[in-house]
């Protein structure tokens, strides 16, 4: 079958855009979980990236007239402009404009080609701030910047007519590249999100947001490993709840979540930036201390424990409850020879358990549980 180099060369320039969009997403998969806006460095990074995807497009241009060559590198500025934000979009067209002019042949056509990609990304800038959804985002830059082509080629050309026998198509390769590009930008980017929301439902607690129970135990395992490598000590507070069925029993399970959000927020602030504090079911909750002596996660502990029990907790109707806290400690090497999470929880927990059972709102340390307050 014979192909028209048109055919051929479009067919090319479209795969080249498809592969860089796989490896933009794979990219961003890696550096920017999906949900989370692009950090300045980030947007920068990704204003490059498209911007050198952008370039090697002009490299493989397609004829579609006598003497006049097309190709998809716009397509990079609307790309970065949906999915990454005004300034990707911003130094991708000021890559692309000045390599126009670089690389190329010094010409009118050179730099009226490298105004046009300027005003394209000018304007896909302003597109991408509007609350828009992608879809619409995508669509309406692309046809803007189908304007701007059909300016450049009347510009360049010296006329309508002129610019005519080479606009449709490309329009039609615009339009068609850019409708599926974006079908399979909003595959990967829909992966992305599919693949960071499992990550987080898979780590995380869905009611507090602090970790969830098998990411307790892979932090215990790999704490306790770094804490044998190192020789450091490390330290495990189990927390529980004093009467919480009580609570729910008498104000309401909605009452007993809001109580159960609040106290997390009140352990993460409590703790070191480094500590991992988790939910580790119902109302029991555990702090991980890393390079912390028995001594001083007693004493975080304690300052854990004044923080619930010296501030009321604020129930959904505004009523004002006290809620106090239970809380076992143990530490590895010094009430746990072996690195073992296992026995280390076992210890913590059974100091959680001497402290319910001498009067609850305490804090007792596994080794020395006969001697706490
Ligand atoms: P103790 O002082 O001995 O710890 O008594 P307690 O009442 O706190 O302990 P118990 O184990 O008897 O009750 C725990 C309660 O926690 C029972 C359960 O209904 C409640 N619970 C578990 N998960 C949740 C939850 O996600 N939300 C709410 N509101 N309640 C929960
Ligand atoms: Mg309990
Ligand atoms: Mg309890």
């Amino acid at each position: 079958m014979l192909i028209t180099p048109l055919a051929s060369s479009l067919f090319a320039n479209f795969c080249i855009l498809a592969t860089f969009v796989f490896i933009a997403g794979m990219l961003s998969k890696r550096y920017v979980p999906a949900g989370h806006a692009f950090s300045l460095l980030g947007s920068v990074n990704a204003g490059l990236l498209f911007g050198i995807f952008g370039i090697v497009l002009m490299s493989y241009s397609f004829p579609v007239g006598h003497h006049t060559y097309a190709n998809l590198r716009h397509l990079t500025i609307v790309l970065a402009a949906t999915y990454a934000g005004w300034l990707p979009s911003l130094i991708c067209s000021v890559l692309l404009a000045v390599s126009r002019v670089l690389f190329y042949q010094l010409n009118y056509e050179s730099v009226s080609a490298a105004v046009s990609l300027l005003v394209s990304g000018l304007g896909c800038c302003l597109i991408s701030r509007l609350p828009w959804d992608r879809l619409r985002k995508m669509t309406v830059s692309n046809l803007l910047n189908l304007i701007i082509i059909l300016a450049t080629l009347v510009n360049n050309l010296g006329g309508w007519n002129a610019a005519m026998t080479i606009y449709p198509v490309q329009l039609i390769a615009v339009l068609g590249a850019g409708l599926v590009i974006y079908y399979i930008a909003e595959y990967i980017q829909r992966s992305n999100e599919l693949y960071s929301q499992l990550q987080i439902s898979a780590t995380t607690d869905y009611l507090t947001g602090l970790h969830n129970l098998q990411q307790f135990h892979r932090y215990l395992d790999l704490e306790l490993d770094r804490s044998e490598r190192r020789s450091e000590p490390l330290s495990l507070l189990v927390l529980d709840i004093d009467h919480f069925k009580a609570i729910n029993d008498t104000y309401g399970h909605p009452a007993g979540d809001a109580v159960l959000k609040q106290l997390a927020h009140r352990l993460r602030s409590h703790s070191r930036s480094y500590d991992y504090v988790s939910r580790n079911g119902g109302e029991e909750f555990a702090v991980l201390l890393p390079d912390c002596s028995l001594a001083m996660a007693r004493r975080a502990g304690e300052r854990i424990r004044s923080a619930v029990a010296d501030e009321r907790f604020t129930l959904p109707s505004g009523q004002k409850i006290p809620v106090t806290i239970s809380i076992g400690a143990a530490s590895y090497p010094q009430v746990v020879e072996e690195a073992s999470g296992e026995l280390l929880f076992q210890y913590a927990d059974q100091a959680l358990y001497e402290a319910k059972n001498s009067g609850r709102n305490r804090v007792v340390a596994a080794q020395a549980a006969h001697m706490e307050r």
